[in-house]
């Protein structure tokens, strides 16, 4: 089972970061051994899963889309965890651990300000000072999000390097671990840079898809054929695939931001359209130019908005365990609208790419299967975006 001791899922992955970053790195690899397996640890983790996050978040029958679509869709309702999606489930996990681990501060990075949201949110609860980085460009664009996290008791740092997003955001905080290692635990948001962190996200994400097993096997008395989700750096759809992984029946389809089109350069598919390179630390497929330069990725959705894929993404794609899809801003606010209007829920624009993909690709299902959706967060986040669009 991957990753390998060396970090790697087959040929992704690993661990590219400066001498100065070896210590930290180690030093969390060997810590989250630990605490992987200490009872207190997980214990401690599932009653705050449960009484504070609000778990097991419910996997939904929706009739109407089911429906309109012409077979069975189940939706996992990630936008009813605490603050709104998906990211609580790591978040919560890895500042525990930081708290058990003795250090003193936490540091994030934040795109959209759903990541440094949750990491806030976190870090008021477990009584830790926190930072957050965040583009310059992105504080404008969600400068909700930034008051939020100031309410939460979190310092906001303005990065005004590059592009002035996330990805500027990321070597920003790196840089100020490196001067902190002893007491600074920095929380990254996906299932993205080097090991150990793809597999402790994914780790802390796994909870999605552990849920919706049992769950299905209450509703139907079978697993499903499709588990369905958005791939931005991979977290919410590998946290529902993995568990999943061996039942070899049930199909993975992950659908990536094609942005204004997979053909022009304003996109964010990076396993559809990228090669492979290191970035990050680690190996996998991204956006980048002839001469390895990182392209500025679009998408509609701030959290899809990224040059990157996690490399256990890499990896399912090249042994064909997932298929990978593109859609569109366009598709992506059909899907917001439609489910919107049917369903009575208000989903956010990352996972609409995948309901957008099941509107449009529809035919590709047949009448009996059995089709589950991550829902990885509400839209209230989203509204005046939609809003510029749609009317
Ligand atoms: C951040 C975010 C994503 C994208 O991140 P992944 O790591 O790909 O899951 C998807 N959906 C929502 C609601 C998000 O906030």
């Amino acid at each position: 089972m991957y990753p390998d001791k060396k970090g790697y899922f087959l040929n992704f992955g690993g661990k590219f970061v400066p001498e100065t970053l070896i210590v930290a790195i180690n030093e969390l690899e060997t810590s989250y051994a630990y605490f992987k397996k200490s009872k207190e640890f997980r214990n401690k983790l599932n009653y705050y899963l449960k009484e504070y996050a609000g778990r097991p978040t419910p996997l939904y029958f929706a009739e109407n889309f089911s429906k309109y679509l012409g077979f069975k869709i189940y939706l996992k309702r990630e936008d009813l965890a605490h603050t709104g999606a998906h990211k609580i489930n790591n978040t919560l996990g890895q500042v525990l651990m930081a708290k058990m681990m003795g250090k003193k501060r936490i540091i994030a990075e934040t795109g959209a300000g759903q990541h440094g949201v949750a990491t806030a949110t976190a870090a008021a609860l477990f009584k830790m000072p926190c930072c957050v980085y965040m583009g310059k460009e992105d504080m404008h664009r969600q400068s909700l999000n930034v008051f939020r996290m100031q309410l939460l008791g979190t310092e906001v740092k303005c990065v005004d390097s590059g592009s002035m997003t996330l990805k500027d955001a990321i070597n920003e905080a790196i840089r100020d671990w490196v001067s902190n290692i002893d007491t600074t635990h920095y929380v990254i948001g996906s299932i993205v840079g080097p090991y150990p962190y793809p597999m402790i996200v994914r780790d802390f994400q796994c909870i999605i898809g552990k849920e919706v097993k049992k769950q299905i096997l209450r509703h139907e008395k079978r697993l499903p054929d499709y588990l369905v989700a958005c791939v931005g750096g991979g977290s919410n759809a590998m946290g529902l695939f993995h568990p999943f992984y061996r039942d070899k029946r049930v199909k993975f389809i992950g659908v990536e931001p094609a942005g204004r089109g997979l053909n022009t350069k304003e996109h964010g598919a990076s396993l559809c359209k990228g090669t492979i390179g290191v970035f990050q630390g680690a190996k996998s497929y991204l956006l980048q130019d002839k001469n390895g330069q990182i392209q500025t990725a679009h998408s509609i959705s701030a959290g899809l908005d990224y040059p990157g894929v996690g490399p256990e993404h890499a990896y399912y794609k090249d042994i064909k365990r997932a298929q990978y899809y593109a859609v569109d801003d366009k598709t992506t606010l059909l899907g917001f609208k439609f489910l919107s209007e049917t369903e009575g829920i208000i989903p956010a624009l990352e996972p609409s790419h995948a309901i957008g993909y099941l509107i449009k690709h529809k035919k590709r299902f047949k009448k009996l299967d059995i089709v589950i959706l991550n829902l990885s967060g509400r839209g209230d986040k989203d509204i005046d975006i939609v809003k510029e669009h749609l009317v």
